[in-house]
């Protein structure tokens, strides 16, 4: 008799036409039941009324029949609200809160404050994992000191899940981890966007409090893919004070408001707001200008998380793959009051 991981291989060869995707990368396949000659696959079209889930029923039916003459094969499909809950170890099915980390431009520190902010929630006693989406630059494995890691796949249901990574007790699956830097730039619209949903809907999280998304800088399609295809709990906006790194930040806040995103914003970090230099502990600088996030967040009716300082140690912990956040030394404590503010905004549901 056929096995499970056969099926899912011939089903490989059946693709959702308006997709181009075969059953599994789509997530179309559900599930696979055999008990004696009997065969049951179950098939889940996201779309309600799916113009093409009755060929792509009948296709795979076909497929499997042609690979097992003896077999009694059956389809039940699901569409739309109809659709079964996912499986409980499918990719984000048992993550509880998942947060978007953008900004409008890169190198104004989202990556750090993803980082630092996944590990205060982790300090808070939450179970945290963090999703490095970041194609133009992924930087969380070398800011976790994970950056030899080799993905491996594990099979559940006949169909295989990525183990992310570990670090401090914090899940990480990045981009980065699957492309040469140099190549970073080349990837762009629909493959990028394929690849991020396969490490979203792939990764096997497991039960999380909050995955943190460290998204690609902008507004693209890539930006609205990743956004589209998460239920976001919200969105967390980091931006320099300078005039036009806000203003970048502003469209990038905006994106989150769009039709078929609609996620809430909430609220603005100010990286890289001051610089106070050892010698002279109570002076700040404002080397970037002052509080150009905190007004910004104001003239936008969202609210303000707080200010990070421009801090070489934060720099140099980064480069060490240990975010200072793991720490307790001063900075921490910036991090750790905008990851009050975080979990205060979600146990209100933003
Ligand atoms: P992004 O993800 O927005 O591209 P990164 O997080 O990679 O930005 O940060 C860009 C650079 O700035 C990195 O070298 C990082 O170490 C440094 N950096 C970020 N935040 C701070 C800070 N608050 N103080 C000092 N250096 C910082």
């Amino acid at each position: 008799m056929i096995t499970k991981e056969e099926i899912v291989e011939i089903l490989k060869g059946v693709t959702h036409p308006e997709s181009g995707q075969n059953l599994i990368e789509s997530g179309i396949l559900q599930g696979v039941d055999i008990e004696g000659n009997k065969v049951v696959l179950t098939l889940n079209f996201r779309r309600k009324r799916d113009p093409f889930a009755k060929s792509v029923a009948t296709r795979a039916k076909m497929a499997v029949d042609a690979a097992c003459e003896d077999a009694e094969v059956e389809v039940v499909s699901h569409e739309g609200e109809d659709a079964p809950k996912p499986r409980e170890h499918e990719g984000v099915a048992r993550v509880k809160n998942i947060i978007a980390v953008a900004s409008g431009k890169g190198g104004v520190g989202k990556s750090t404050v993803t980082a630092n902010i996944a590990v205060e929630l982790h300090k808070a006693g939450y179970s945290v994992g963090v999703l490095d989406a970041d194609i133009y630059g992924p930087s969380q494995p070398k800011l976790f000191g994970v950056e030899d890691y080799a993905p491996w796949a594990e099979k559940y249901d006949g169909l295989d899940y990525i183990i992310p990574a570990e670090s401090n007790g914090i899940k990480i699956n990045s981009i980065g981890f699957y492309i040469n830097p140099g190549d970073a730039l080349i990837w762009r619209g629909p493959m990028a966007t394929n690849a991020l949903k396969q490490l979203i809907n792939q990764t096997l999280w497991g039960e999380l409090d909050f995955l943190l998304i460290d998204m690609p800088p902008g507004t693209g399609d890539v930006q609205i893919a990743v956004a589209e295809n998460l239920h976001l709990t919200g969105a967390l906006i980091v931006s320099t004070p300078q005039q036009v790194a806000v203003a970048d930040v502003v469209r990038g806040m905006k994106m989150f408001s769009t039709k078929g995103v609609e996620v809430p914003v909430l609220g603005v970090v100010e990286n890289m707001a001051f610089f106070t230099p050892a010698e002279l502990p109570d002076h700040r600088y404002y080397i970037f200008g002052r509080g150009g996030a905190r007004i910004m967040a104001e003239n936008e009716g969202v609210d303000f998380l707080g200010e990070i300082p421009l801090i070489q140690s934060i720099a140099e912990n980064s480069d060490n793959g240990t975010p200072v956040a793991l720490g307790s030394a001063e900075e921490e404590k910036y991090y750790a009051e905008v990851c009050r503010k975080i979990v205060e905004k979600v146990a209100k549901r933003c």
